[in-house]
């Protein structure tokens, strides 16, 4: 899909030079495209782009693929062998072509609907940084998503929860459906195109063309009152502007699809995001809180809850709903704050000179009367920088301000005094 348009600026220089990047890949490594915002692109240059592109499309189609899930499943469970080289399912005629590669073999109908179980996660590179719910986080998503009664999720990069709704669908009266937007194509082997559209997040690009736009259109469609709500959980690494931007516009496409009545309402969203970006997200979202739940993953150690001495997860939900409504787990230590008029960690002690519950991170922090606010408990009132920081901080360090124009307080991507593209 297409690029977007960065800025490249040097200290001291107001004016920066603009360039276009990949949208998708934050490592060169992945995706060298690069080209000045005024470079004239000779019809060489375009032609081998062209090229290039049409070389590396992926091996089949989404069209394709389905067909391919179909006589997969007709496979006795012994001739059902999923290549773990190319992360592929194979047909029989193709073992030939893969007899030098890991297959994982006996693929049952079970292990089909858990895809994410056993595709290897995407997570050493930048690019795609497939971080998987941890089960009970993904339970504890979807039993809120139900108690709230939602009937419908767009599911935007969380390809665990996607499938938790797919397969308990399958098996009992449970009446809620999902549509995956991912990036990851490995999922078309196992969905429809009504389950799953080929998309990027951070440039609202559809692969699949217009027929998916009307797809994720239709399931928008409030038809017979089913509620949507959109879940999504972006690599922590994106480009919080482009991500809301895209959000922004799925927002739009609802609020398109629906009947008179709708007013000022906004789809209702969940974004999963570090606790650290909360200023970030409510810049561009202002209806959006945080909530106090801390996500937990499968297969990153640092975001994961032990039982015991457990690492706090930094992860938290974004919402535009009522945050009172967000009932969090009392057994895992959350309660209700009647003030505050939402549930909050255990640690979390409301700050009467705030008026709020102020901790980020589930530890109990401490009011500063001259900083006015609240601060983690490791900090200590500086005088020299005239805030509070770590006791061993180096005060007036160089750096901690603005690259731009050297005023603390933001970094150059939020610098006022730039223009932004
Ligand atoms: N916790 C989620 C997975 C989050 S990891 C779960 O368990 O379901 C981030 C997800 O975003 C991955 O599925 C990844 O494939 C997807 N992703 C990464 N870059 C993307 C992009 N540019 N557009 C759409 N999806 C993207
Ligand atoms: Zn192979
Ligand atoms: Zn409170
Ligand atoms: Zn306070
Ligand atoms: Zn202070």
């Amino acid at each position: 899909g297409p690029a977007l348009l960065f800025v490249k600026t040097s200290q001291g220089k107001e004016e920066g030079r603009r360039f276009y990047a990949c949208s998708a890949c934050r490592d060169r490594k992945d995706c060298n495209f690069f080209q000045w915002e005024d470079e004239k692109v000779s019809e060489t240059r375009l032609a081998a782009r062209e090229e290039y592109n049409r070389n590396h499309q992926p091996t089949f189609t989404h069209r394709q693929n389905v067909e391919r899930y179909k006589n997969f499943v007709l496979l006795p469970l012994s001739k059902r062998r999923f290549c773990q080289e190319c992360q592929q399912l194979l047909l029989a005629e193709e073992w030939e072509k893969h007899s030098n590669h890991q297959l994982l073999c006996d693929i049952s109908t079970a292990q089909l609907k858990s895809p994410s179980q056993f595709l290897y996660p995407l997570e050493n590179k930048k690019t795609n940084a497939q971080y998987l719910f941890a089960d009970r986080s993904c339970q504890f998503l979807l039993n809120l998503i139900v108690d709230l009664g939602f009937r419908r999720v767009l599911s935007v990069g969380t390809p665990r929860l996607h499938e938790m709704i797919q397969s308990k669908a399958s098996q009992e009266d449970f009446r809620v459906r999902s549509l995956l937007l991912d990036i990851d194509f490995r999922y078309s082997q196992f969905y429809t195109e009504d389950e799953f559209c080929h998309y990027n997040m951070f440039n609202h690009y559809f692969f699949g063309g217009e027929a998916a736009h009307e797809t994720c259109r239709n399931f928008l469609c409030e038809d017979n009152g089913e509620r949507v709500i959109m879940v999504t959980d972006p690599p922590f690494g994106g480009l919080v502007e482009a991500l809301a931007s895209s959000f922004k516009k799925l927002m739009a496409m609802w609020k398109k699809t629906g009947k008179e009545g709708q007013g000022n309402k906004e789809m209702p969203v969940f974004w999963i995001f570090p606790y650290f970006f909360e200023s970030r997200i409510l810049d561009f979202f202002p209806s959006f809180s945080m909530m106090d739940y801390q996500v937990d993953y499968d297969n990153h150690a640092l975001y994961k809850h032990g039982k015991t001495g457990r690492r706090q997860s930094p992860v938290r939900i974004f919402t535009n709903l009522t945050p009172s409504m967000i009932v969090l787990p009392v057994e895992e230590g959350y309660r209700f704050c009647a003030l505050c008029q939402r549930y909050v960690s255990s640690g979390n002690q409301h700050c009467e000179i705030c008026n709020s519950c102020t901790s980020k991170d589930g530890r109990r922090w401490k009011h500063c009367v001259l900083c006015k606010k609240c601060v983690k408990p490791s900090w200590f009132h500086c005088n020299s920088c005239n805030c509070c920081a770590l006791p061993n901080h180096s005060c007036e360090k160089s750096g901690s301000g603005c690259f731009v124009c050297g005023k603390a307080g933001h970094k150059r991507s939020a610098c006022p005094s730039l223009s932004h593209a």
